[in-house]
């Protein structure tokens, strides 16, 4: 981060650094929800923030508060996600987890200030190889009939905006629009982690993949 940096920004880091003491399964679970807890109230002060940085047209300012919005999100899902491994919900802790990865990398991509989060989200990565089982991928194909601007509303190539870049505190991407399924595919490496194979049919009802459990067969 710059060296002058904002009292803000100060007081955001303090709450960073308070939150990464309970990133742990170890800690004490009413900790862990008190953490939580700080965090959801602070992302309301940097929402607030930020209004003010887009009055101002400070553009640099606002990439830097939707840097920590994302390092907020990251920090609350992983708290979520060992709270739900205590409660034995892994499938559930398994979304927190995928979240707080994307979070992070948005963070890395909202402002330079956060390029040494891509050590947090080695230590993410690890957390996925070894407390969870190996996971079965899916990615589905799409057609797409119209692609829209996020920031602009222009069709996406018309105008110069670039999706996953920043501006004034806010990402571009896509809106997809007139969408048809073309294929599902396994696949090792998905854009969406949180797309899996859950279940698979056993005698008896259906085993689900993260547990191993057999569960019985709903009929949704
Ligand atoms: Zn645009």
């Amino acid at each position: 981060m710059n060296n002058d940096i904002s009292p803000f920004i100060s007081t955001f880091n303090a709450k960073v650094k308070e939150a990464e003491i309970f990133l742990s399964i170890a800690r004490d679970s009413t900790l862990q929800l008190g953490a939580i807890e700080i965090l959801e109230a602070f992302r309301e002060s940097i929402a607030a923030e930020m209004a003010t940085a887009i009055e101002n047209k400070s553009e640099d300012y606002a990439n830097l508060l939707l840097g920590c919005t994302c390092v907020t999100t990251a920090l609350v899902a992983e708290l979520r996600m060992w709270l739900l491994l205590k409660e034995n919900k892994p499938d559930a802790a398994w979304e927190e987890l995928v979240t707080a990865q994307m979070a992070t990398v948005d963070a890395v991509r909202a402002h330079s200030g956060f390029e040494h989060l891509a050590e947090h989200n080695r230590k993410l990565e690890a957390i996925e190889r070894l407390v969870f089982p190996p996971q079965v991928f899916i990615s589905s194909g799409m057609i797409v009939g119209k692609q829209e601007c996020s920031i602009c509303g222009a069709e996406y190539g018309d105008c110069d905006h670039l999706v996953r870049k920043p501006y004034m505190g806010q990402f571009c991407y896509i809106i997809a629009k007139d969408l048809s399924l073309d294929h599902v595919a396994i696949v090792e490496h998905p854009a969406d982690k949180r797309c899996r194979v859950q279940h698979f049919d056993v005698e008896g009802g259906v085993r689900n993949r993260m547990t191993w459990k057999v569960e019985p067969k709903s009929d949704a």
